[in-house]
């Protein structure tokens, strides 16, 4: 959908196709993997092939009749990529390269539903510089492309086989051995790693949304055994005494439940429409400040939206399993295997704990906040002009909230500064705040929608208005308030994470 028109895409925004994904993901993780490989090894190419390569490849990769994958980890290196061992070395032809090495882990490696399988792969030219600024991308594919296009020869490339793994269990992940296959060169040598981010960039954005589809799966799957299942009585008294008892929606623990799943899906829904809104701006808008912002804006928020998206879908997962009870816990209804398929988001595609080194390395640190800054400078633009008095308690929470953050963020950079190991340890609690911060004033928009949607100036339907505000207020005043604790670990700084001794944590007692 979002393809380059010229090779046969169909140019679409961002927006309209993470709204897409979600529905993908939600309905079939693993069948969604294959696309969204493809999607990200496609841009890749648009970006940084050659013509010729892009005129064979891409129409291809956009019909669906060739799909992509991305190959860099290797059993020895998947965080550090610096230390592949994968090599490439220059055929006589003076065009192609010999891969020769072996990857795990690849997604969609090897299967037979196309004809062809477009690998992308890191390896090390023989005079690469040492870590990750001496890798280069290749492209190998599976079949040898001849001169007419089509998909001939077997290339020289090997699946190991298949890995077993916990869940996404209809997604084809492969050990592949590059036996001299031919390769060809894209982009500059040893400009692989930056070739790389941008299908890594893409792929991020999409993992998250594979947290934010099963999370919405999960909470409509439970939503559907919550009302038939009929257990006790509601506090207050029976709400269905013609029954032998109450549905269990009745309680305040299974509604807490329920609206702690909903609410990290609708502001998850939203958070992902934002971010898509960035890209979409970097790429179409005509101005060069609005684009250079919402670059600043996409770079801070990518980690972001991979690592929250995906944990607070993991916990929307289970809290929605939760909700079955037993039932849950047994393969009939398929809330366990929801669980079992949002887990893998939260390490592929780089751990999330490494999503917030990122943040609070490259796109915090480094900058000394800027883009915390431009984040910020939003927020408070919204809170002087965005306006309805019956959701002032939402302004009031933002208020606080975007304080809170520009409060850590100034105490982390003054206390990280010539000690790295605190940003390290503020890592993932950074990361979540910012999360919680991000969601709390997406909540303060929607609501100010939902309010002029009560107000007769929306086509929704009072239902959805009234539910929105319902579930925004739920998340306000029930789950917000876990920033508090958030600032505090963060203020506890590193040296708790790193007084004991290594060997001590081998012995327990
Ligand atoms: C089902 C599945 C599909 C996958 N698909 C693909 C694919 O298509 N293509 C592909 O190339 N790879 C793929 N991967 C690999 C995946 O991207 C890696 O597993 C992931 O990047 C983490 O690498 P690792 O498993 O080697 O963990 P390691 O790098 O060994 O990390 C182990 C732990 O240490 C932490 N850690 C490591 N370094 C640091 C650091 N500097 N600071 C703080 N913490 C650190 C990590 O966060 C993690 O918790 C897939 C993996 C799985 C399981």
């Amino acid at each position: 959908m979002g393809g380059n028109p010229e090779y046969g895409g169909q140019g679409m925004p961002k927006l309209l196709t993470v709204a897409f994904e979600e529905m993908l993901y939600a309905t079939n993780t693993s069948f969604a993997l294959y696309p969204a490989l493809n999607t990200g090894a496609a841009l890749l190419l648009d970006h940084h092939a050659t013509d010729a390569i892009k005129r064979t490849y891409l129409p291809r990769m956009y019909a669906g009749e060739w799909l992509g994958s991305m190959c860099l980890t290797e059993p020895h290196c998947g965080t550090d990529l610096g230390l592949i061992k994968t090599r490439a070395v220059p055929n006589v032809d003076g065009d192609t390269y010999a891969i020769t090495g072996s990857k795990i882990w690849i997604t969609g490696g090897e299967h037979d539903m196309v004809d062809n399988i477009v690998h992308l792969v890191l390896a090390k030219l023989p005079d690469a510089p040492e870590g990750t600024r001496g890798i280069s991308l290749f492209l190998v594919p599976k079949r040898k492309v001849g001169a007419d296009g089509e998909a001939g020869e077997p290339n020289s490339v090997v699946c190991g086989g298949l890995e077993h793994k916990m869940g996404i269990k209809g997604s084809a992940t492969c050990v592949m051995h590059f036996e001299a296959a031919e390769g060809m060169l894209i982009g500059e040598p040893h400009q692989g790693l930056a070739a790389m981010f941008t299908m890594m960039n893409y792929e991020r954005l999409s993992i998250g949304i594979q947290g934010l589809g099963l999370g919405e799966v999960a909470y409509q799957s439970a939503m559907d055994f919550a009302r038939e299942r009929l257990q006790s009585r509601a506090p207050n008294g029976p709400a269905a005494p013609d029954r032998p008892a109450d549905p269990i929606l009745v309680h305040p623990d299974v509604r807490r439940m329920a609206l702690n799943v909903r609410a990290w899906n609708e502001g998850g829904r939203a958070f992902a429409a934002f971010v898509a809104q960035q890209l979409d701006r970097v790429k179409f808008h005509p101005e060069e400040g609005v684009r250079d912002e919402a670059q600043a804006l996409v770079a801070l928020l990518t980690p972001v939206a991979k690592a929250f998206l995906t944990d607070r879908g993991f916990d929307a997962t289970v809290e929605a399993q939760q909700v079955y009870g037993g039932n849950g816990y047994c393969v009939e209804w398929g809330a366990e295997q929801y669980v079992r398929d949002a887990r893998i988001a939260m390490i592929y595609e780089g751990t999330n704990g490494i999503q917030a080194m990122d943040l609070v390395g490259r796109k915090l640190f480094r900058n000394r906040g800027a883009y915390v800054t431009c984040l910020l400078a939003l927020i408070r633009g919204d809170l002087e002009t965005l306006d309805k008095q019956e959701v002032s308690d939402f302004k009031q929470a933002v208020q606080q909230e975007a304080e809170r953050l520009g409060r850590v963020t100034d105490e982390l950079l003054e206390r990280a500064d010539g000690r790295p190991e605190e940003l390290g340890a503020a890592a993932v609690d950074y990361l979540n705040l910012t999360g919680h911060v991000v969601y709390a004033w997406l909540w303060l928009k929607m609501a100010i929608a939902a309010q002029a949607g009560l107000d007769g100036q929306g086509t929704a339907g009072e239902r959805f208005y009234r539910s929105k505000l319902a579930v925004g207020r739920h998340f306000i005043n029930r789950m917000l308030p876990r920033t508090e604790a958030l600032e505090r670990q963060i203020r506890a700084g590193a040296k708790p994470l790193m007084t004991m001794d290594d060997e001590d944590f081998m012995f327990t007692g």
